[in-house]
């Protein structure tokens, strides 16, 4: 097939705007936008055309929606806003017209210079775009898996719809302070519509990590909500401390994304003054959620245990270092509700301990993730074995519990 002879045979059939016919021709050549392609196929077939070419009238294969692009350029700049914006694309959504016109010319005119019509469309609407943005003095680069904002075009209903990516940053907290869960729950009564039991709040707890650190970070994005992952997470009696437990906090539908972090964390040390920490904080990027939830790291505790009847230093000794190796932990019965019911194999690294009264020790353990260790003490009725309880014989408790580590081997976790 001669592309020349092509464009005559397509010329004849009807009348096309510049890009449709360039699109037909897109794999030739390099460095022509698709009307120039067309353009230039148009005055190469005018001869052999010899005055048969239709008089000019709507493209009867877009319908002629290539002139509706600067329209549509606009619309999404003014969607924009001020929403900060690095990268962006665009997405078309064809006509059923349209998608059936395009068809039609693949069967009848067949070309294997041909591209998709809609490329050409997203090709366009990203240059009309970046021109109508240069025009009030910004700039954005086209991105094709994760840009800050998607725009969505539909041709039939010649509509623009705009989504702004959640913004995601990364750091540790530290928890001061006993009786704060990490993220908001909502009330046990009303499951969060508010009673008598919350005082209306819909709230188990009056406040969280999570409320206590994402109000800095949307207030700062100008974002519309916030959420926090937690790489794990302590109970809600046990402290948070050393250098904190990773999370990363999503920001959803921000309008600023290059903000000052420094000043977040002031913040929020402000707000949660004696309460909650932030350290590290950083930018981060979408797959920073999944790593970060991911992450089993091995943790330190310190912990207070009470016995049900007096033990001896040696006795505590002695079953401190019984509870060292592997651990055969079936899911405790206070998270049935919410996990799988089975034996999961963990590892306890080290344990030491000195007693505080003859029924009262302080504990410390340095265990894999995922082990819950007020069950390692009391033995959750016999659902964790071996337990501290277990091995002297005495019914044993955690009174209170503090994480003192979240280790950085996740990495070598990841690896196992
Ligand atoms: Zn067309
Ligand atoms: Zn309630």
């Amino acid at each position: 097939m001669d592309p020349n002879a092509l464009a005559v045979q397509l010329l004849r059939a009807g009348s096309l705007c510049d890009q449709c016919l360039g699109q037909q021709f897109a794999r030739i050549g390099h460095g022509l936008t698709g009307a120039d392609r067309g353009r230039l196929m148009r005055a190469i077939a005018r001869p052999a055309l010899k005055g048969a070419e239709l008089a000019p009238g709507p493209c009867w294969v877009c319908g002629d929606a290539f002139a509706h692009v600067p329209a549509w350029a606009e619309r999404a700049v003014e969607l924009l806003a001020d929403h900060e914006v690095g990268t962006f694309l665009f997405g078309v959504r064809l006509s059923p017209r349209l998608e059936a016109t395009q068809e039609f010319l693949a069967e009848r005119f067949p070309s294997p210079w041909a591209e998709p019509i809609r490329r050409e469309l997203n090709r366009c609407l990203g240059r009309a775009f970046e021109r109508v943005l240069a025009e009030g003095g910004r700039s954005a680069g086209v991105h094709f898996s994760r840009p800050d904002v998607r725009f969505t075009v539909d041709v039939e209903r010649s509509a623009v719809d705009m989504h702004v990516a959640a913004a995601f940053f990364r750091g540790r907290y530290r928890k001061l302070v006993r009786g704060i869960p990490q993220t908001h729950w909502p009330c046990r009564e009303c499951r969060g519509r508010g009673c008598a039991t919350c005082g209306g709040s819909g709230k188990q707890y009056p406040e969280s990590v999570e409320e206590l650190v994402v109000p800095a970070f949307v207030r700062a994005c100008r974002g519309t909500g916030a959420k926090l992952h937690g790489a794990g997470r302590e109970d809600v009696d046990a402290r948070m401390l050393g250098r904190g437990r990773p999370f990363v906090v999503e920001v959803l539908a921000p309008r600023r994304r290059t903000v000052d972090l420094t000043a977040i964390a002031a913040e929020i040390e402000e707000s949660a003054a004696g309460k909650v920490e932030v350290l590290e904080l950083a930018f981060a990027s979408p797959s920073a959620v999944e790593s970060t939830k991911g992450e089993r790291a091995d943790k330190r505790y310190r912990m207070k245990v009470e016995f049900g009847a007096p033990i001896s230093s040696a006795e505590l000794e002695q079953a401190l270092q019984g509870l060292v190796g592997p651990i055969d932990q079936r899911t405790p019965q206070r998270v049935r509700h919410r996990r799988a019911d089975l034996v999961r194999p963990r590892r306890v690294h080290n344990a030491s301990g000195k007693l505080l009264s003859p029924t009262a020790a302080e504990v410390e353990l340095l265990c894999e993730g995922g082990l819950y260790v007020k069950e390692l003490v009391s033995s959750d009725q016999g659902a964790t074995e071996p337990s501290l309880s277990q091995l002297l014989g005495v019914a044993a408790q955690v009174s209170e519990l503090d994480v003192l580590e979240v280790l950085d081997n996740a990495a070598s976790a990841s690896s196992r």
